[in-house]
């Protein structure tokens, strides 16, 4: 039976460009969606731009421009990522869209009708950075421990909230039913905590006048809506709903039988996991089905800080090394639930050893003798390829993509040892069929590990598999650095 898998990032804000962690968290995505293709499922996979709110409009006003024209220029940076990263995302959301903002607005009526919105006074301590409220107890040093160098804001205003704390006992429900619900099992326990520790209604609303950046309230014009009911939508709005409600059963899932798969970072645990799932209760839709949750990048032991110059650029670390290195180091050197740390020089150690030695040399290798022997091999399909394949990537079904990928290295270095070896360009000058056979042995495994090597390094594998279609000779894949 057809499978539909859908796929979504979280929506990254576009006040400032695409971040390594932004690359990090859509290239995990972007390998998962490629593993559903080549088991033949039918896969959405969405990403896109949230472009509402204070930090952009602030943002907008201080670079003199209408907030409109800021979030375009600014949202194709992010569409910019896709030739960079190679990423086959089939969906790209902004928030801005017409249909989301009138999704948005059914969202919000939904939820009204069900009694979850009410009108309250808001006086909390605010961290723009995060966009969220904070309590005293989360604070260090009165500060945002995650934005220690913003300055928290007092806000008193009478607005909506959601009723959050009624969703307690649904939400604990759930998870008890759903044991897979949030990928790694660390982060889900650390959900299930928070909940069960009692949960505070949340602020959805501002004062238009003050911040008229946002989605009107529906029935209100003195309100606009504030972040959750317009950017958490995005996941069902890319899906046409609330019109299309059969893409939308389709994709997004039934509550017996829920499909959407979420990729998210550490920092957006709550919102993904509870706030967006108590929002889905409360308007009558199915919960997601899996919230997978990654660590941070950080850079040479520290976070990354514009004032520590050690900020990490996705497009120059392309332009130097190429897409699949970069693909390649987020696969392979980032444990795919944890933090992980970027230096340029263990950067161009692994790719030195993994892409140059690795896979580029055994690719050369291989082809070299190849033609200089006049092999030639009857090739198995590519669909054989893929069925196969999926077999070995069969990890993937559980997220584990650092795990998969070093099988797929296991694979190269045993092929390598395979050669040193049986010695065939030796074997050859003594006894040609043997060596022959040998040669047409090894074509066949560069053959196989292309397609296992697909959902990482997609260029690099469609160049080997027409390298030895055509029996090209190879120029090297990955220039040592
Ligand atoms: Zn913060």
């Amino acid at each position: 039976m057809e499978k539909n898998f859908y796929i979504t990032t979280t929506l990254p804000y576009v006040n400032a460009a695409p971040h390594i962690g932004f690359a990090l968290e859509i290239v995990q995505a972007d390998i998962i969606a490629r593993y559903e293709r080549m088991k033949g499922s039918n896969v959405i996979f969405n990403t896109g731009t949230d472009e509402h709110g204070v930090k952009i409009y602030r943002k907008a006003l201080e670079e003199k421009k209408d907030p409109q024209v800021y979030v375009d220029e600014n949202a194709k940076k992010f569409d910019e990522l896709k030739q960079a990263l190679n990423l086959s995302y089939t969906r790209f959301i902004r928030t801005t869209d017409p249909h989301h903002i009138t999704a948005a607005q059914e969202f919000w009526k939904r939820c009204e009708a069900s009694g979850d919105i009410e009108k309250k006074i808001y006086r909390v301590k605010y961290c723009v950075g995060c966009e969220l409220e904070k309590t005293d107890s989360e604070l260090q040093d009165g500060k945002c421990p995650i934005h220690p160098n913003l300055e928290l804001e007092e806000i008193k205003e009478e607005n909506y909230f959601f009723k959050f704390s009624t969703y307690e006992k649904k939400l604990l429900e759930w998870y008890e039913n759903h044991p897979n619900f949030v990928l790694p099992d660390f982060r889900f326990n650390e959900i299930k905590q928070f909940v069960k520790n009692g949960l505070a209604d949340f602020s959805i609303s501002r004062l238009k006048e003050k911040m008229p950046w946002g989605v009107p309230v529906p029935g209100d014009d003195t309100q606009v809506m504030y972040v959750w009911f317009d950017a958490l939508v995005n996941y069902v709005s890319t899906l046409g709903w609330p019109e299309d409600e059969k893409t939308f059963e389709k994709f997004w899932g039934r509550r017996d039988n829920p499909n959407a798969v979420q990729v998210a970072g550490k920092d957006n645990l709550r919102q993904q996991s509870a706030m967006w799932q108590a929002m889905l209760m409360s308007a009558g839709l199915p919960p997601s089905k899996q919230i997978i949750i990654h660590g941070f990048i950080i850079s040479g032991g520290q976070k990354m800080a514009k004032s520590l110059g050690n900020v990490v650029d996705p497009f120059e670390i392309v332009k130097k090394y190429g897409t699949d290195a970069l693909r390649f180091w987020i696969a392979h050197e980032m444990n795919t639930f944890e933090d992980g740390d970027f230096t340029e020089e263990k950067f161009v150690e692994s790719y030195n050893a993994n892409l140059a030695n690795g896979i580029g040399n055994l690719t050369s290798r291989i082809m070299k003798m190849a033609i200089s022997n006049d092999i030639s091999v009857s090739l198995p399909s590519e669909s054989d390829g893929y069925r196969k394949a999926v077999e070995i990537l069969s990890d993937l079904e559980e997220f584990s993509i650092k795990t998969t990928i070093q099988k797929v290295w296991n694979e190269i270095r045993e092929t390598d040892r395979y050669i040193q070896e049986t010695e065939p360009f030796r074997v050859i000058k003594i006894d040609e069929k043997k060596g022959k056979k040998i040669m047409e042995e090894l074509v066949l495994t560069l053959w196989n590990i292309s397609f296992i090597l697909e959902p990482f390094l997609p260029d690099t594998a469609l160049i080997i598999r027409k390298m030895i279609q055509e029996r090209i000779v190879p120029q090297p894949m990955f220039v040592r650095k």
